[in-house]
């Protein structure tokens, strides 16, 4: 079993989604005692998302350079980065270290593509659902269709993200909205809907919607258990 590199914290309530659902992904499939092997580094993920409002990447890659550097030094075989948004240095960082990344957008995308899916939803936050690193790599690396909401309602999916989840608050209300938001996009032609933030099955999930739902977090976590075994 090869050991899995988790770059977490970003939010760290998602990171514990992450740990749980790896180790019970590998002890279901192994049985008895086992569990995954694990090196984690969990940053401080309040200087990042001020350097996310700032603009301020490079800063933001290099505290993650740093951090994933640690990671494979401490004996990894390949990284894990639990977040769709910091994918937005995902190519900086993979330049500053040999193991390979799980590319969260593509391990979706391979979702998408085995299950025939074409058009499809994206929520997440602003930067994931408005900038070519992952709204445009789904379209223009995987041919996916990808429609966001309107203004209003990307601002809405944002704000409950940091205002919210990021800091473990599960509101009904924010609930109602994500899911009038996921029926829009549903009326709208979508396919499916991508929950492109780690944190957003922490407020929905297939049971509360008919519209087929893709978790990143959950295809994260499939990839980096079969990479593993
Ligand atoms: N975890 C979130 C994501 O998947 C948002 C927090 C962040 O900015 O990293 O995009």
């Amino acid at each position: 079993m090869k050991t899995i590199g988790l770059l977490g914290g970003m939010s760290w309530e998602s990171t514990l989604v992450y740990y749980r659902a790896i180790n019970v992904g590998i002890n279901s499939r192994r049985g008895g005692l086992h569990s995954a092997k694990i090196v984690m580094y969990s940053v401080d993920f309040e200087p990042i998302e001020r350097l996310q409002q700032a603009g301020d990447w490079r800063a933001a890659a290099a505290i993650l350079i740093d951090a994933a550097k640690a990671i494979e030094a401490a004996g990894a075989d390949f990284l894990v980065i639990c977040t769709n948004t910091m994918h937005k240095v995902a190519a900086e960082v993979e330049d500053a270290i040999r193991i390979p990344l799980l590319h969260i957008a593509d391990a979706t995308a391979e979702t998408l593509r085995n299950d025939g899916i074409r058009r499809v939803g994206l929520l997440g936050t602003a930067f994931t659902m408005e900038q070519a690193f992952y709204k445009g790599r789904l379209a223009d690396r995987h041919g996916l269709d990808v429609r966001v909401p309107g203004r209003a309602d990307r601002e809405i999916v944002h704000d409950v993200i940091y205002r919210e989840l990021c800091r473990g608050k599960v509101e009904p209300a924010s609930k109602a909205e994500y899911l009038r938001i996921i029926g829009a996009l549903a009326a709208g032609g979508a396919q499916a809907v991508i929950l492109g933030c780690t944190e957003i099955g922490l407020l929905v999930g297939q049971a509360d919607t008919t519209v087929r739902l893709v978790d990143t977090t959950a295809v994260h976590v499939e990839k980096a258990i079969a990479y593993a075994l």
